[in-house]
């Protein structure tokens, strides 16, 4: 079996209504789609960005066998070791690749990825909402409306964007949001990266008493000093990771202790092979892993797979989202993309989403969404092998 062809969809969609976060506004959507089609028809599917590297790095796979996702993880990390190029949008392009090459690895043994990945101890993984995103004239009442809305949708836990706004307007959206949820829902914020130290500890500290869940990426998360100055000076746990990619990128982040929980995702970190790997790293080191989601129905589902294999950490008998059991992020803000291109569109009951079971990646991509906000004539495609001589 080998691999024959790859199409490449890089897709957007614009929204209705600009949001924004401590960095900027958007008002669009974007992902980018690949198919990886091997010679027999079968087919895998994969999502991240970076288009351009997947256009140069496709031809590397071409002819080789899809069902060896991890001979093929291997073959493009030496393409993009030298330079530093897997700190960029080359693992951008591998995790896609990633991906679909589990997508077919399944479907070839008619199991699904969990299964193939040595089977999962659950079969549903728990979730909170993302929202609360900074909006026009939110506050106080459309806040409090999105807020109310997860929790009538039975979430058991919500994030709210922090750092877009003056210091104090930020601590009394917190507590605003405290009071419209209640006590019993796990409150986390998100700035994004957007404090130095000092404003950092001064926000977690401020915020303390509307009990935070979890301040995530309150300083540039590849400055692990300033990051382990937040955590030692804030009272709640502190979170990171979701732009860092592959094992390498995150052992520093373990070795140093400098969150309480790691963010990696699956479209950063290298797909479903390398995302495995650092689940079991933050196993071994007592750190909650708890992924970053803000794609589709492709990369919400290698998440789900990847989550359904990793253990309560430690082991227990009662595992317990946000205690010691993974929680997944499960993006609520509007997205056209994610909102129609899958089947199935994934859910939640009970603040879980259920694991697919049928074989592969265990989802469907709607042609005529693909055709509806794909940017060009027609997809990239790659059916040709690289020029250069591989050794293995
Ligand atoms: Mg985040």
């Amino acid at each position: 079996m080998k691999i024959e062809r790859i199409e490449i969809y890089p897709l957007v969609a614009e929204l209705d209504e600009p949001f924004g976060w401590s960095q900027r506004w958007t008002s669009a959507r974007a992902t980018t789609a690949v198919k990886v089609i091997a010679d027999d028809g079968t087919y895998g599917w994969g999502e991240s960005g970076a288009a351009d590297s997947m256009k140069s790095l496709a031809p590397l796979l071409i002819g080789e066998d899809p069902t060896l996702p991890e001979a093929a993880w291997q073959k493009i990390y030496k393409e993009i070791y030298q330079g530093h190029g897997y700190a960029g949008p080359g693992m951008i392009a591998l995790s896609a690749f990633d991906m679909a090459l589990w997508d077919i690895t399944g479907k070839v043994a008619g199991r699904p990825v969990s299964e193939m990945l040595g089977g999962g101890s659950r079969d549903r993984i728990p979730v909170y909402a993302t929202g609360l995103y900074y909006l026009e004239n939110d506050y106080p009442n459309r806040m409090a409306e999105e807020a109310r809305g997860y929790v009538e949708a039975g979430f058991t836990g919500v994030k709210m964007k922090v750092g877009g706004k003056e210091f104090l307007d930020d601590v009394n959206r917190v507590y605003h949001i405290r009071d419209v949820i209640g006590e019993d829902i796990h409150l986390m914020y998100d700035a994004n990266e957007g404090y130095d130290v000092k404003t950092a500890i001064d926000f977690g500290r401020r915020s303390a008493d509307a009990d935070i869940s979890w301040f995530e990426e309150p300083c540039n998360s590849y400055d692990l000093d300033a990051n382990i100055q937040v955590r030692n000076n804030v009272p709640m746990p502190t979170s990171g990771g979701e732009g860092r990619k592959s094992r390498y990128e995150f052992s520093e982040v373990f070795a140093k202790h400098a969150f309480d929980i790691v963010q990696p995702d699956i479209v950063n970190v290298g797909g479903i092979s390398e995302m495995f790997k650092v689940g079991h790293m933050a196993n071994a080191y007592g750190v909650q892993f708890n992924p970053h989601f803000w794609g589709t129905g492709i990369s919400l589902s290698a998440t789900l797979h990847v989550a359904a294999c990793l253990p309560s950490n430690p082991p227990s008998y009662v595992p317990e989202p946000y205690v010691n059991q993974t929680v997944m992020e499960f993006d609520r803000t509007p997205h056209p993309i994610r909102e129609n291109l899958t089947d199935p569109i994934f859910d939640q009951v009970e603040s879980h989403i259920t694991v697919p079971t049928s074989p592969g990646l265990g989802i469907e991509v709607h042609d005529d969404v693909l055709n509806k906000y794909l940017q060009g004539s027609g997809p990239i495609v790659i059916d040709q092998p690289a020029k250069t001589a591989w050794g293995r």
